[in-house]
């Protein structure tokens, strides 16, 4: 091994939080629960399929795969702006979403004020 001198390897800033790695992760634990799930489509008819179908017309509790769904498309269109060098920001007020909040919500697309 050679000694070069100064190593001033720095992987990960302490303040930089790795926002693509969080979404990836809840990608995987999305598509994982969908997968699951089966669909809850054709499942051999047990259950009551009508009264989930009523449920979600009067916008009620929304089925889990429903759910994943949409917050599957919402980690997606996270990882986009990631891409495009939009993302932490809010997209009400266009300010820039705290850290705490995208840690905890990172496929959130508005600030505390504009949620
Ligand atoms: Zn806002």
């Amino acid at each position: 091994m050679i000694f070069s001198g100064n190593v001033t390897t720095e992987p990960n800033p302490a303040d930089e939080i790795d926002y693509r790695n969080l979404l990836e992760e809840e990608r995987l634990l999305l598509q994982q629960k969908l997968t699951a799930g089966g669909g809850g489509v054709a499942t051999g008819g047990q259950g009551t399929p009508d009264a989930s179908k009523i449920a979600s017309w009067r916008g009620e509790a929304k089925s889990p795969t429903v759910q994943a769904q949409e917050a599957l498309g919402e980690v997606e269109g996270a990882l986009r702006r990631l891409d495009d060098g939009t993302y932490g920001r809010c997209e009400g007020c266009g300010e820039l979403v705290a850290p705490e909040r995208l840690e905890a919500l990172p496929a959130t697309r508005n600030c505390v004020k504009c949620a």
